[in-house]
């Protein structure tokens, strides 16, 4: 059977993106007014492959400034964070060793202890920082172990009491079963979740829970502080955010999307709820029987 057929070009901007081929299988030839009418369908094509094009250019850009933003949000985040405890350090230096002057040992221990505890900030800045570029190119990788959740929170709380001694910690915590966990993971993420709320509900109670729901463990950590505005939540897991208005306090948004990766590297689930002036409380879900 005889073939008939009908190739029409497809432009694009400056160059033919395309041929659009009619077949008509043993006849009769295509007409004029049909090779005219197929050349218009030939035309609305091309513009409809143009706008397709066109937008998905447009995603593709748009794509990239964001992401041009978000490094360059990292680039003043982190020149910020840095330069604070730097300036600190070298100004409490530099202070401690004017020739000019001598100071009692009471003032010199109080500029060592800042010092001290500057030098602390920056070492964690610098880990967060290093883990969080690790954890875009890979997952975390975890070291499973059968672990008791209710003695790990009592050694962290143990821990983080004495090193706050005005923090007001509570705990209610069931005897739970073991779960497969990585001990020094899980204990960076309480931790995380103690030195935010010391940070940002600072004087206010803290509770701890965390008890067994069907197949899963649920840890509730809340907090009496001001509260995270509604707008704002569903963010704080993001990396590097920050809630606006937080400039003034040490920190690079790396602190939950670093705790979120780990929860999800057990198969677990972290989420917040908050209200203004009550508090806000993070809930961690772990699976009893992990899969990881
Ligand atoms: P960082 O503390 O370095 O800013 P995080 O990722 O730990 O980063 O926290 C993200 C943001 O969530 C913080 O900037 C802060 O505004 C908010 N946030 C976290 N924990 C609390 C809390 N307990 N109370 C109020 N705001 C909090």
């Amino acid at each position: 059977m005889q073939a008939y057929l009908l190739g029409l070009p497809l432009y694009g901007r400056e160059k033919i993106i395309g041929v659009m081929v009619l077949i008509r299988f043993g006849g009769p030839e295509y007409k004029d007014a049909q090779i005219t009418l197929a050349t218009i369908i030939g035309s609305w094509v091309s513009v409809l492959l143009n706008r397709k094009v066109h937008i998905e250019t447009d995603q593709i850009l748009s794509t990239l400034q964001q992401k041009v933003q978000l490094q360059d949000d990292f680039v003043a985040t982190i020149s910020h964070e840095l330069r604070t405890p730097l300036g600190f350090i070298k100004g409490y230096t530099t202070t401690l060793l004017r020739k000019d002057t001598t100071w009692d040992d009471e003032t010199k221990i109080e500029f060592l202890t800042i010092i001290d505890e500057e030098t602390d900030r920056l070492t964690q800045l610098i880990d967060n920082i290093l883990e969080s570029a690790k954890l875009q190119s890979s997952t975390i990788e975890l070291n499973l172990l059968p672990l008791r959740l209710d003695s790990l929170i009592r050694d962290v709380v143990v821990r983080v009491q004495a090193r706050n001694k005005d923090l007001r910690i509570e705990v209610d915590l069931d005897k739970v079963p073991p779960i497969q966990g990585d001990n020094i993971r899980l204990t960076q993420v309480l931790d995380n979740l103690f030195s935010n709320s010391t940070k940002y509900a600072p004087g206010s109670n803290v509770l701890v829970r965390i008890k067994k729901e069907k197949k899963y463990l649920l840890i509730t950590f809340s907090d009496e502080g001001p509260g995270i505005p509604n707008a704002y939540l569903p963010y704080i897991f993001e990396r590097f955010y920050r809630v606006p208005g937080e400039n003034n306090r040490f920190g690079s948004g790396l602190g939950l999307y670093i705790c979120n990766q780990i929860i999800l590297a057990h198969h677990g689930k972290i989420w917040v709820e908050s209200e203004i002036d009550r508090g806000t409380t993070f809930f961690i879900q772990l699976p009893i029987e992990n899969t990881a």
